[in-house]
């Protein structure tokens, strides 16, 4: 891909960015530290939905090819676009959750994984192997690096502590659209692809398998499981490019 399709933006956008960014990280910490036992991931987006109201923002998902939900919400082996349900959340799960705002005609989109009571602890490995991944990326999200820095940063990481990168879903630039240019894979080598410059603003995703890479869709056409029934983590967040490293928008 050539670097002038990824969208360059001005300082006005990243005002609003960087605003869309804080209320998206508050209605995410608001919810990951409400989750317990005995709600089902159907009380998990009503959760999300009522702080999406009160902080006078619009949920990006909703609708989004016809997506039922404010929020993905990914149990366990479920990798991502989990359609919220009558599920009860047990202790031990892992829940994903991924939400996506829209700010004065700007997306944020983020994602934290969570575990609800004592987790097993290879459950609970994966968990920060994957959270960690996700900042080893970021580290690499420096003006005059090569876009698959991130990617072969992330991809590293994970197989370094025996696990396995989603290769089916992939990061992406944000902004005006949800999802832009460039595409940023969790895998590959170093130094290939787009060169970074300041002013791009990306999100960066790692979604990481305990088992094999491979995943499958449900008969439900949205959600994604990993293809041996193993659990699997994301964590994302929205960077931008600046003259000295990476800027978290959604911490
Ligand atoms: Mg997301
Ligand atoms: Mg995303």
């Amino acid at each position: 891909m050539k670097t002038n399709r990824i969208r360059i933006k001005s300082s006005q956008e990243i005002d609003i960015l960087k605003k869309a960014g804080k209320i998206l990280s508050l209605i995410i910490k608001q919810v990951g530290s409400s989750l317990t036992a005995g709600m089902t991931t159907k009380d998990i987006d009503e959760k999300v939905e009522s702080l999406i109201q009160q902080y006078g923002v619009k949920p990006a998902f909703k609708g989004y090819r016809g997506f039922p939900a404010c929020a993905c919400i990914s149990v366990n082996e479920a990798v991502v676009h989990g359609i919220p349900n009558q599920r009860i959340i047990r202790k031990g799960d892992i829940i994903s959750i991924d939400i996506g705002i829209i700010y004065e005609d700007y997306y944020s989109d983020s994602a934290v994984t969570v575990g609800v009571g004592p987790v097993n602890p290879e459950t609970q490995r994966l968990l920060e192997v994957t959270e960690v991944a996700l900042y080893k990326g970021i580290e690499k999200a420096c003006a005059s690096r090569h876009l698959s820095d991130i990617s072969h940063a992330v991809q590293s990481y994970v197989e370094l502590h025996g696990f396995s990168v989603v290769r089916d879903f992939v990061g992406h630039g944000i902004g005006r659209q949800l999802h832009e240019d460039p595409e940023i894979p969790n895998y590959g080598q170093a130094h290939q692809g787009p060169v970074l410059k300041e002013g791009m603003v990306l999100a960066i995703e790692p979604m990481v398998n305990m088992g094999v890479h491979r995943t499958r869709v449900l008969n439900d056409g949205w959600t994604v499981v990993t293809e041996d029934g193993k659990p699997s983590a994301h964590f994302e967040h929205c960077i931008l490019i600046t003259s000295n490293g990476a800027e978290i928008l959604t911490r």
